[in-house]
């Protein structure tokens, strides 16, 4: 159920609705849009009559919510939600008429492999910097990151460079931890699923990335983004990494038509990753022009100064060199659709 508000109700009105739907045990969303805000209604078993709430003043309908998301629907917000990532360099908007460029190592080595990459990003004029300090890996003898001083060497890429930070959590533990060090909380593809860490991120007091997992449907994605967002955080972008299939030339096949069926159904910012989408370097740009040119509100690109020496995903990682490459055809693409890279 969603309750839509007059675009002029008050504070008070809303706070009314938002009471009389928690007197219940429910949790109300109050979601502000441009021109009305929606209050979602999460933490019903079933169907709940709401009816009353037509006749609080300032309330213009009660809608039925038939999709099995609420809070990540486009009928909860209609216009794109922009996020807002503060970083020591300003802020950085990601949706909208935004595109915003992240780039780092797969993982967080030793502090000069950090600095060399993080120098180089800073150089180039992007503002977000990513790389793990935590590896979801599929071998256990395979490297693991490093840990907590990974996130140290993260917080000092932000203090030198200015670059705001997204790094993984893969569990409680570690979500704690990358919650107190980065700006921006993400959650890896094997863990789209993971709905208690997911419940975890959503009480996190920072936004996160959330990746699509590998063999997700589109409703599964949207419902991993749903558990955040139900624990009050509603500062999530998505982002497609590729899905497994039958190709034998790449690593997963970059499901880049899912951009705009996310769009059709949600708000939510959605993110491509051309780098764990294809596997190859060479691929790398390639995507990523047709990731801007789709729609994606975003590009998180791996990139290494010594990618024959990589720790991880040193294949797929792009050279500093290749930047400026990318970044102007990128801004090019960006343009012709009335957009602005950041
Ligand atoms: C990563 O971003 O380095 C990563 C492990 O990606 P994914 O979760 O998409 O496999
Ligand atoms: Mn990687």
């Amino acid at each position: 159920m969603l309750v839509v508000m007059q675009s002029h109700a008050t504070e008070e009105q809303i706070r009314a609705v938002c009471d009389r739907i928690e007197s219940l045990g429910l949790k109300a969303h109050p979601i502000p849009g441009s021109s009305r805000t929606a209050i979602g209604i999460t933490g019903n078993r079933g169907a709940i009559d709401l009816s009353d709430l037509e006749s609080f003043p300032g309330v213009v309908e009660c809608i039925p919510v038939s999709k099995p998301y609420k809070l990540v629907s486009r009928d909860a917000k209609e216009e794109d939600t922009i996020l807002h990532i503060r970083t020591p360099g300003g802020e950085v908007q990601i949706g909208g008429q935004c595109v915003a460029l992240i780039a780092g190592p797969c993982a967080i080595e030793n502090e000069a492999q950090t600095m060399a990459i993080a120098e180089r990003i800073a150089r180039a004029g992007f503002h977000l910097f990513r790389g793990g300090a935590y590896k979801p890996r599929t071998s256990p003898y395979s490297f693991q990151g490093l840990g907590e001083p990974g996130l140290k060497l993260l917080a000092k890429v932000r203090e030198r460079f200015g670059l705001g930070i997204i790094t993984e959590a893969i569990d409680h533990e570690s979500l704690d931890l990358v919650e107190k060090y980065a700006d921006v909380i993400q959650i890896g593809a094997r863990n789209m699923q993971n709905f208690s860490l997911l419940k975890r991120a959503g009480r996190a007091k920072k936004p996160v990335l959330l990746k699509r997992g590998m063999s997700a449907t589109l409703d599964e994605f949207l419902m991993a983004a749903e558990y955040v967002m139900s624990e009050g955080n509603y500062n999530v972008m998505l982002c497609e990494r590729g899905v497994r299939t039958f190709s034998d030339f790449s690593r997963n096949t970059l499901h880049l038509a899912v951009v705009p069926a996310v769009k059709k159904r949600s708000h939510l910012p959605i993110l491509v990753d051309p780098s764990h989408g294809t596997g190859k370097r060479h691929k790398v740009l390639p995507l990523s022009r047709a990731a801007v040119a789709v729609g994606a509100d975003g590009l998180l690109v791996e990139v290494h100064h010594q990618p024959e020496k990589a720790l991880s995903d040193g294949m797929q990682s792009i050279l500093p060199s290749e930047f400026a490459e990318l970044l102007s055809e990128i801004q090019q693409i960006a343009a012709v659709l009335h957009r602005h890279v950041n």
